[in-house]
C-alpha cells in the first residue's frame, strides 16, 4: 500500500494527515495555526504536525514521495514564491526554501479550494466524474475545477477563482478591493450581511429572537432556522440568495460544463432546503438547459477532509510543485 502525506492549512488550524491508495484518512493531527509569529516559526510547525503524523502512523517519512499541502494562497511558478496568505499576512514568501529545511521530499502547494475540489472528486460526493465544478460557502466563496481529473488553475496557477467573478456590476464590495464579485453575494459573509439588512427593515423578525436579540450573533445557520420556522424575512432573504448563488453557478456552467457541482463549507450544511431550489433555479437560468439539461448539484461529503486528501493527492492530480 502506497500512502500519501498531506498539510491542510487554515488561519485557525493545521490538519496534517496520511492518505492510503483508497483515498481514506487513515490518520490525522490537528494543531492551533499560531497565526502572528514569524514565517520560521509557523512553517517549521507545518512541518513538525507533517512529522508527527508520520510517526503515529507508524511509518517513515522517506516511505513517501512528496508532502502536499494546501493553503489559502497560491505559489507563482514562474518565481517559486508564495503570492500572498491573507491570514498569516504573509507576501511573495519563498515558502519552499522554508518547508524544506524540515522535510526533504519534493513539495506541493495549491490553493486550498483546488485541494477541496480534488478531495471531493476523489473521496467524495464528485466520485467517479473526471469535470467537477466545487464552491465552497463559507466566510469566502472558493472556487475548484477539476477538469480531466486535474486541478485546472490556470496560467500562473492564478485561474479558477470562481469567487471573484463579477455578479452584479459596480455591485457590493468585496474582500479583494473589487466591487460586485460572487463571494460578495454568495458567501456566508454575504448571506449574513443580507440578513443583517433585511433586520433593518424587520426588526421584529425570528432571526433577532433566534440569536437572542444580539445580531452579531447571527449565523448562516440561523437565517435557514428561521425560514424553516416559518419567518417570512428570513425567506425572502435565503430565496434572494439563492437568486445570486444560481446566477453564479449557471455562468460557471455555461463555461465548463462540469459533470457534477458540488457544495461544500458552512452554508452547504442548510443541505435539501438550499440545494433543491439551486437545482430548480439553475435549470431555469442557465444557457440551453432546457434542451440537454444542467448537472446535478451535490451537497459535498467529505467535510473537513476533503482539503485535506486533495492536498495529499497533489504529486498524482495537481499542477503546481518545488522543481528541485
Ligand atoms: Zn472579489
Amino acid at each position: 500500500m502506497k500512502y500519501y502525506l498531506g498539510l491542510d492549512v487554515g488561519g485557525t488550524n493545521f490538519a496534517a494527515g496520511i492518505i492510503d491508495e483508497n483515498y481514506r484518512v487513515i490518520e490525522k493531527i490537528s494543531v492551533p495555526a499560531g497565526a502572528g509569529r514569524s514565517i520560521e516559526e509557523i512553517t517549521e510547525d507545518m512541518a513538525n504536525v507533517s512529522l508527527e503524523v508520520v510517526k503515529k502512523a507508524g511509518v517513515d517519512i522517506s516511505d513517501f514521495t512528496s508532502w502536499g499541502i494546501g493553503m489559502p494562497s497560491f505559489v507563482n511558478p514562474r518565481t517559486n514564491l508564495l503570492v500572498h496568505a491573507n491570514c498569516f499576512g504573509w507576501k511573495n514568501v519563498p515558502i519552499y526554501s522554508y518547508l524544506e529545511r524540515h522535510i526533504p521530499l519534493p513539495i506541493y502547494i495549491e490553493n486550498d479550494a483546488n485541494c477541496a475540489a480534488l478531495g471531493e472528486t476523489l473521496a467524495g460526493g464528485a466520485k467517479g466524474y473526471e469535470n467537477v465544478l466545487m464552491l465552497t460557502l463559507g466566510t469566502g466563496l472558493g472556487g475548484g475545477i477539476i477538469l480531466n481529473k486535474k486541478i485546472y488553475a490556470g496560467a500562473d496557477m492564478m485561474g479558477a477563482e470562481l469567487g471573484h467573478t463579477k455578479l452584479v456590476y459596480n455591485g457590493a464590495a468585496c474582500t479583494c478591493g473589487q466591487y460586485g464579485c460572487a463571494e460578495a453575494y454568495c458567501s456566508a459573509t454575504a448571506l449574513i450581511r443580507q440578513a443583517k439588512e433585511a433586520l433593518e427593515r424587520d426588526p421584529e423578525s425570528l432571526m433577532v429572537r433566534l440569536c437572542d436579540g444580539d445580531i452579531s450573533k447571527l449565523e448562516a445557520k440561523t437565517v435557514f432556522d428561521a425560514m424553516k420556522q416559518g419567518d417570512d424575512t428570513a425567506r425572502q432573504v435565503i430565496e434572494q440568495y439563492i437568486d445570486y448563488l444560481s446566477c453564479a453557478i449557471s455562468s460557471f456552467v455555461v463555461i465548463f460544463r462540469p459533470e457534477i457541482i458540488i457544495l461544500g463549507g458552512g452554508v452547504a450544511n442548510a443541505g435539501e432546503i438550499l440545494r433543491r431550489p439551486l437545482q430548480e433555479r439553475l435549470l431555469v437560468n442557465t444557457y440551453a438547459g432546457s434542451e440537454i439539461g444542467v448537472p446535478d448539484i451535490k451537497i459535498a461529503e467529505c467535510g473537513n477532509d476533503a482539503g485535506l486528501i486533495g492536498a495529499a493527492m497533489l504529486e498524482k492530480y495537481g499542477m503546481n510543485r518545488n522543481q528541485k
